[in-house]
């Protein structure tokens, strides 16, 4: 037996706390063109059914929103995806071979599904680029070039995503002084720069100004195509503007999947909705 057979007969739970595995050289099979499978995935807490035999499929390089009303599983959805909750039956592929459903919530981390949660969590007292240089400092595969300065070509990364998340003329401010929105914007360029295939993003827009509404549309839609990007979202006049394909949740199943035009036409979505 080698040792990724050996690790495949643990479960999740047994290797959280054991050891991690070696993830590098695990890289998605996509050639069917999609990042990531979710197929008849149940899970209940205390008799309450979260999930409900839910099928989801993501696209490579699409910006997909997940909308839904309060209570729908969209965030236990995104708990099962990165390894926080583990699901009682179905499965979770990210590309065709590998399930996620056998690896820790940091594993799925370093195979490259990021997760942006609600609260933004920068370091306060270190400038945006510091934060920057943290959150590639945290990469394991860049951590054993990386030295007290960054590389040209790491410079050009940070520049790069600086200029997309509006935070140019921030850059030496302390995170501390940025607004909220800002705030947010940062915390996707951290996780961009640990360069992940797919970008889990809950609620990104609550509590912005509709002007910052409107960058983070333009932020996500520039990271859609070289990442995969899903997007819960309770806004939407937001959802709307991002106007690409949305999926609805509602009591733990996919209710109705299409265009933003064609989901709000849908008689048991306006039902769901009119309903709250
Ligand atoms: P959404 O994000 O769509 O608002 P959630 O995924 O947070 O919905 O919640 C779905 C349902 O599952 C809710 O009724 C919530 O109370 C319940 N739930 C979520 N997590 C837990 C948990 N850890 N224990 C018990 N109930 C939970
Ligand atoms: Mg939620």
């Amino acid at each position: 037996m080698n040792m990724y057979q050996g690790w495949q007969e643990l479960t999740r739970r047994d290797r959280v706390f054991n050891f991690m595995v070696d993830t590098d050289q695990l890289v998605p099979d996509t050639s069917k063109g999609i990042i990531l499978y979710v197929e008849n995935l149940s899970v209940s807490f205390d008799g309450f059914k979260a999930i409900n035999d839910l099928n989801l499929y993501i696209r490579e390089g699409e910006l997909r929103c997940i909308i839904g009303p309060n209570g729908a599983g969209k965030t236990t959805l995104m708990d099962i995806i990165t390894g926080k909750t583990q699901p009682d039956t179905g499965s979770v592929f990210f590309g065709q071979d590998i399930d996620l459903l056998k690896f820790s919530e940091p594993e799925i981390a370093q195979i490259g599904i990021g997760r942006k949660f609600q609260k933004p969590t920068v370091f306060e007292q270190h400038s945006v680029f510091e934060n920057l240089e943290l959150a590639m400092a945290a990469d394991k595969r860049v951590w054993p070039t990386f030295n007290a300065k960054l590389s040209a070509e790491q410079h050009d990364r940070v520049d790069a995503i600086l200029e997309q998340a509006n935070l140019v003329e921030l850059k030496h401010s302390p995170a501390a002084l940025l607004s909220h929105g800002q705030k947010q914007w940062l915390e996707i360029a951290m996780l961009v720069m640990q360069e992940p295939r797919l970008l889990l993003v809950d609620e990104p827009v609550a509590g912005m100004t509709h002007q910052e509404m409107d960058k983070t549309a333009e932020l996500l839609h520039e990271l859609a195509g070289d990442h995969s990007v899903v997007v819960v979202e309770h806004d939407m006049d937001f959802v709307r503007s991002i106007a690409k394909e949305v999926t609805v949740l509602h009591q733990g199943s996919v209710l109705a999947e299409g265009s933003m035009e064609q989901v709000q036409n849908n008689p048991q979505v306006v039902e769901v909705y009119l309903g709250e």
